[in-house]
Order: structure tokens, then C-alpha cells, then sequence
């Protein structure tokens, strides 16, 4: 089944820029995922906390946003929400994951961010704390996501601070991770919290992921997204965007062929290999 099928709408609400440690630039990810006719994509930066050893960590690598690059972040995407508009028809979500990190996996959380107008993003920051941020994106109606809220199988610190409170923070999060990249997270299916399946995609390696197809048409503005995933109008898919062993964008020729995927209906219970490409 090709992409363009028309009750395919795909999407990946966590992608990350060389903003924070992404190793492609957001016109870039613009390029890759819009040529390949995904519709809806979210760039969601980390803003890692100023406070703990290890955000200042992040900041001196200078893989995190801070309060300085802030601007620039929110004006780049918001331009590059009009180039693809016009150039693929793909809506660009501007978001961010503010992380915490900490030595123990279970103090530790990243929670997507994302909103209708980059402006709602201002204010916000991730020294006010997890739950407060939490707070605030509630009273600016702002969309959540738990992000890999399990274990991500691979050898990095887990976060797990949110599925250990999720029965108390479940309404003030809208969706919850199901499955990043080659991970599923079987607890959260099964949780009957609200899913989301996004690549967390840092770089070409992960061209073949999971993400979501949502259920919305082709004018689907940013909010059509938001309540299409808070209706759980989605089904979790994984398949490979194309051109991944081109390390420039620029390379892609426009003969490539179309993007090819399986998704599958209903429950997520196929094996892995029956779903890749
Ligand atoms: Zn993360
Ligand atoms: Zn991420």
C-alpha cells in the first residue's frame, strides 16, 4: 500500500533538530519527510533543566535549546511551516521536549510539548518543573505527550518518572508514547491510556520507524491533529522513509520511488518483521 492511499495520514510528532542533538537541520527534516508525503510533522526539540548536573551537561554540549536560542528555534519554525505548506502540503508542528534527567531513571522524565502557534510556546521552561510545566501546558491548552515513558531497550538513561505517576497525572497528559522507533511499549497498549506511536527520530539511521496514521483529511489544520489524537483516531504504523542512505537531503532525486509502508488495522499485535519494508 503506498502512502497516498487516501485514508493515510501520516505522522511523527517527535523529530529532533541540530537544535538540540538532531543531525539534520529543520529545513532538512522538512525536505525528507515532506518529499516523502508524510502530512503532519512535529519538531520537538529538548530544553533540557539548567539546574541539575546533568542539564548542564546537555548545555555545555550544546545539545539542548536554552533561553537564548529560544527565538531563533520558534522563528525558524515558523517559517518553515510556510515552506511546507506551500511546497508539500505538510503541516509543521512547533514543539518541545522538555527533559529532565537525573542519575536515577525513575526521577527522570521528557515530555513532548506541542502547540497551534509557536507564540504559546513562550513563557514556558523547564526549571519551573516537570509537574508545574505540566500545569501551565494544561491551561494553554497545549497538547502533551509522555514520551518514551518505558524502557527504550538500549543503552541510555530511562525515564520513567511519568508512567510511575500515571494514574495521577494521566488528565493532564494527552497521549502517551507507544512505540519510538524500533520500540514498542507493550504496558502502554495495554494501559488503555491514550497512544501515540513517533520515530524520536535524531537522524537518518532511524528512517525506518514507528509512527502514527492518523485519521484526519487533507486540510487538517494543527488543531484537526490534536483532537484526532485525543480521539484516539489513529493507528500506530512502521515503515521507512525513503532515501536514508543519502547523507544530504540535497541527493534525493525527484525519480525516487514512493514511499512504501504496511500499516495494519486494529490491535498492535503483527510481528515486527510483517511491517517493515
Ligand atoms: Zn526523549
Ligand atoms: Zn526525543
Amino acid at each position: 500500500m503506498a502512502w497516498s492511499d487516501e485514508d493515510m495520514s501520516l505522522a511523527d510528532l517527535h523529530v529532533h533538530s541540530t537544535f538540540s542533538d538532531g543531525k539534520l537541520s529543520v529545513r532538512e527534516l522538512v525536505d525528507w519527510y515532506g518529499s516523502a508525503g508524510v502530512r503532519t510533522l512535529g519538531i520537538t526539540d529538548h530544553w533540557c533543566d539548567s539546574v541539575s548536573p546533568l542539564g548542564w551537561f546537555a548545555r555545555a554540549l550544546g545539545r539542548t535549546l536554552t533561553r537564548d536560542s529560544l527565538q531563533l528555534y520558534l522563528d525558524t519554525l515558523e517559517s518553515e511551516a510556510r515552506r511546507a505548506k506551500q511546497r508539500y502540503g505538510m503541516t509543521l508542528v512547533t514543539g518541545i521536549e522538555f527533559t529532565w534527567n537525573t542519575l536515577s531513571n525513575h526521577r527522570s522524565a521528557h515530555i513532548v510539548v506541542l502547540s497551534k502557534e509557536s507564540s504559546e510556546l513562550r513563557g514556558l521552561n523547564p526549571n519551573l518543573g516537570m509537574e508545574q510545566l505540566l500545569n501551565e501546558a494544561k491551561q494553554r491548552e497545549l497538547f502533551t505527550i509522555a514520551a518514551h515513558p518505558l524502557s527504550t531497550g538500549r543503552m541510555e538513561a530511562q525515564t520513567y518518572y511519568l508512567w510511575d505517576h500515571r494514574e495521577r497525572l494521566a488528565d493532564q497528559i494527552d497521549a502517551w508514547e507507544c512505540a519510538t522507533w524500533d520500540r514498542r511499549f507493550e504496558e502502554v497498549e495495554r494501559s488503555g491510556l491514550p497512544i501515540i506511536a513517533n520515530s524520536d527520530l535524531h537522524s537518518k539511521r532511524q528512517a525506518l520507524a514507528w509512527r502514527s496514521s492518523l485519521e484526519i483529511g487533507s486540510h487538517a489544520d494543527v488543531q484537526d491533529v490534536f483532537e484526532c489524537i485525543r480521539a484516539q483516531a489513529l493507528t500506530p504504523v512502521h515503515y521507512e522513509l525513503p532515501g536514508a542512505r543519502y547523507d544530504s537531503v540535497a541527493a534525493l532525486s525527484s525519480t525516487q520511488s514512493p514511499l512504501k509502508l504496511a500499516p495494519f488495522r486494529g490491535p498492535v499485535d503483527l510481528p515486527e518483521q510483517s511491517l517493515s519494508v
